[in-house]
């Protein structure tokens, strides 16, 4: 290590500036704006460009491996940054907890200039291993030790809103997902301290929490605390908060109590995102899912006469190991039988270490699956724009995102851009950019994905 001149650093005063790079779920993205929270209040500066930043971290994604691919093209930039300046590198998440364990990787690692191996479980210990960071150590930080949740932070892109994470790990094991070998098993965090949490956020002017869990529907199955519906009948009742959302909901857990809450519970979002994954039971079985697809499809039904306007999405894999022609007509009758407002949709990528992985072929031919896959997002298309368009008319709320100036009426109106309670983008005209409250909208019509609106009064 003593000819690591480049790479070598030590944490002053005088590099302290940070910047965080995310790749991967939105349980990622609420770690990297904890993470940003963490170091300001000990003292370090956020660089909005890499390029001003003493320290760089990655927080990085295993799911899929094109995700690996960029992040090692990242690494790739950095590595011939640190040709020309000191920074120190960091890699965080997923990705870091699989490549941190193996002696090969640890040395591909150390080639591309990495200085420091953050898996999942040490996410919310980097301000402290930062301080006690040591240039001649290996600094690989992947055992699995005892959890512990940060406080969350109001979301870097947008302060009105928050993710707050419910539970860690995953004890599923669908056999095409590498993610309970990457976070380990599911563990909740205690109810009182999601309430505390989530009423300091309310403090700090953030208007919609998004609880985050691999599968929230199993909250407080893991220990004696409350479970899913009661925990967000607490948040409504103890809190301030405004809007409750949440993800992910495993179809198997998800429950006519929790069906009950989302019906009757006011700030509880009319959003739901019911992850399918296939409409062939053959392929949920070889998926070990867990839930037939009638039974899927009698939930739905279920929580749509409860909440008609419920805007519902989902995920859909095409191409796994085994799927004929006749599942993948399946897949297309249930995308038309439920009509989901929109979904997810991706053709099937071996990762290494899956239980799909070690004892299933991967026998769709790679032309078949990006046929396939055009074909179910051709479809989703035209039932998403359809079922945008029944939407104009209607009522909602929503909190601004983003602002800009109308083009030709310069000092009259501005265009906001907002997100509405059921997790809808909608624009929409007002007066004052600066106005953070929550608004009536009223859709107006539909411009690609996006509904447009005019604010209504009362
Ligand atoms: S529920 Fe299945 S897909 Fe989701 S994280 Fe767990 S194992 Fe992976």
């Amino acid at each position: 290590m003593g000819n690591r001149h480049k790479t070598e650093f030590s944490i002053a005063q005088s590099n302290r500036t940070f910047f965080i790079e995310t790749y991967g779920c939105q349980m990622n993205k609420a770690d990297s704006d904890s993470l940003a929270q963490m170091l300001r209040l000990n003292g370090y500066t956020e660089s909005q460009t890499p390029d001003k930043a003493d320290i760089v971290v990655i927080n990085t994604c295993s799911v899929r491996k094109t995700a690996e691919n960029r992040i090692w093209g990242r690494l790739g930039f950095y590595k011939e940054m640190k040709r020309s300046r000191s920074i120190l590198l960091i890699l965080m998440g997923c990705m870091a907890q699989r490549l941190g364990d193996g002696a090969a990787d640890f040395k591909r690692l150390r080639g591309y200039g990495v200085d420091m191996v953050v898996g999942t479980f040490f996410r919310d210990k980097v301000p402290f291993l930062l301080e006690h960071y040591d240039p001649k150590a290996d600094n690989i930080f992947v055992e699995k030790t005892d959890l512990t949740f940060p406080w969350s932070a109001p979301a870097l892109d947008n302060p009105l809103t928050s993710f707050v994470t419910i539970s860690h790990g995953c004890n599923n094991f669908c056999s095409y997902c590498i993610v309970p070998y990457l976070r380990g098993r599911e563990t909740s965090r205690p109810s009182d301290q999601i309430i505390e949490d989530i009423q300091r956020l309310a403090g700090q002017g953030v208007i919609q929490v998004t609880l985050l869990g691999q599968n929230v529907n199993s909250y407080g199955l893991d220990n004696n605390d409350i479970k899913f519906p009661q925990l967000l009948k607490r948040i409504c009742h103890e809190t301030d908060i405004q809007w409750i959302k949440y993800e992910s909901s495993h179809p198997k857990d998800f429950t006519e109590d929790l069906a009950e809450v989302i019906a009757s519970e006011d700030k509880v979002s009319n959003y739901l995102h019911l992850a399918v994954q296939s409409g062939s039971n053959h392929i949920l079985e070889k998926m070990n899912r867990k839930y037939r697809i009638e039974d899927y499809i009698a939930k739905v039904q279920h929580i749509r006469q409860l909440v008609p306007k419920l805007n519902l999405t989902t995920d859909v894999i095409v191409g796994f190991s085994g799927e004929t022609e006749s599942d993948f007509q399946d897949t297309l009758t249930l995308m038309r039988t439920v009509e989901f407002d929109d979904a997810y949709m991706y053709k099937y990528n071996v990762r290494e270490n899956t239980v799909s992985a070690k004892s299933m072929d991967d026998d769709v031919p790679e032309d078949v699956k990006l046929h396939r896959l055009q074909e179910l997002i051709d479809l989703q298309r035209q039932i998403s724009d359809e079922r945008r368009h029944r939407r104009i008319g209607d009522i909602t709320e929503v909190i601004p995102v983003s602002v800009s100036k109308k083009s030709g009426e310069a000092d009259k109106m501005n265009q906001i851009h907002g997100l509405t309670k059921e997790e809808l983008h909608v624009v929409y005209d007002a007066a004052d950019p600066n106005d953070k409250s929550v608004k009536k909208v009223k859709y107006t019509g539909v411009s690609g994905s996006t509904m447009l609106g005019e604010i209504i009064n009362s």
